[in-house]
């Protein structure tokens, strides 16, 4: 059995069961109610008087350390599925609903996906259902407050968040990449996809039939959506292809359910300051750099807009993130659209 590659710290707690007496079937995701450091919690865990463990911690940078190596079982989540589980806790704020930093919750999905890959668990299941616990085949994933009651561990922020944790991790095993791949994209689509194709799906390198293939997606299973094409087609989330991004068809809305993700609008737009007969060019980023949005690459005087953000292009400028026709998702520059701030 081995332990994470991704660790960059280590502080082995006696406070463990050696070996654990069962297989490794699951995760249980927990909250340290601090934003602690991989050392400190090491600290925390070394005293044999603490009676506590877990097998990994991550901090709030992101680094991860162990202080129960996997063969071992940890003294973590108040049951004897500790037994099963590979317990991890998250560095959190130390009151509710717990939050974590975004390089914590990154560092966690790689993580997991880790922990999957080596152990053999093909995909990790959530149901939100106390009663599933140990019924591996269901739900995979565990959590503390299900087993002692004074405790709300992992916290609502990162409880609410397990299926998108589930989602995430699938997503990187469905590539084969493991804990790697390019995940740039990851959790900045505009939406997910169910796969209903009984056959599951091919993902493509290009949006077309003839492209090759870089993944298939069973039945079932959700990709995150980062663009709807004209043709029909998505750009999806895909860590296994290099550039962090793939395609599959969705022609006849049969392949795939979409459900955009709520976007909050932060103000209203007009385009305005255009010279006569100009056309604001709408980019699928923000900056020059990027190409136009295929959808709608071009806005004319007094065209209305959703804003959706700020956000800065490479040059310093400011951009402003847009939705037009209350659909597509593109960038424009910001001096020409007049805002309106709405409440
Ligand atoms: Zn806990």
């Amino acid at each position: 059995m081995s332990n994470s590659p991704l660790i960059c710290y280590s502080r082995i707690s006696p406070n463990r069961n050696s070996p654990r007496s069962g297989k490794i079937k699951g995760i249980a995701i927990h909250c340290m109610a601090g934003q602690l450091s991989v050392e400190t919690c090491g600290n925390v865990f070394a005293p044999s008087s603490r009676q506590a463990s877990s097998n990994y911690g991550i901090g709030p940078d992101g680094r991860i350390g162990m202080y129960v190596e996997e063969k071992d079982r940890s003294w973590c989540t108040s049951t004897s599925l500790d037994n099963y589980l590979v317990t991890i806790e998250v560095a959190s704020d130390p009151k509710a609903p717990y939050a974590v930093t975004d390089a914590a919750y990154e560092a966690l999905i790689r993580l997991c996906a880790d922990i999957c890959k080596r152990n053999g668990i093909k995909a990790l299941k959530w149901e939100a259902n106390k009663s599933l616990a140990g019924n591996w085949d269901r739900q995979n994933m565990v959590v503390h407050r299900w087993f002692n009651l004074q405790k709300s561990c992992p916290g609502d922020y990162l409880y609410s968040r397990h299926g998108d944790i589930a989602n995430r991790v699938n997503m990187l095993l469905a590539t084969g990449s493991g804990g790697s791949g390019n995940t740039t994209y990851c959790g900045k689509g505009i939406g997910e996809a169910l796969c209903l194709s009984s056959d599951g799906m091919e993902v493509r390198t290009q949006a077309r039939v003839s492209a090759g293939s870089v993944g298939h997606v069973n039945p079932g299973q959700k990709v995150e959506v980062l663009q709807l094409l004209k043709t029909g087609w998505m750009k999806i989330v895909w860590p296994g292809d290099p550039r962090g991004y793939a395609y599959t068809s969705n022609v006849g809305g049969k392949y795939w359910k979409y459900t955009e993700y709520a976007r909050k609008v932060i103000a209203h737009g007009v385009v305005t300051n255009l010279k006569a007969n100009d056309r604001l060019r709408v980019r699928t980023g923000p900056g020059t750099e990027y190409p136009l949005l295929p959808e709608w690459p071009y806005l004319a005087n007094g065209n209305e807009v959703d804003i959706l953000d700020v956000v800065t292009a490479k040059d310093g400028s400011a951009w402003l993130e847009i939705r037009i026709a209350g659909k597509y998702i593109g960038c424009v520059a910001s001096w020409y659209v007049k805002t309106t701030t709405i409440g």
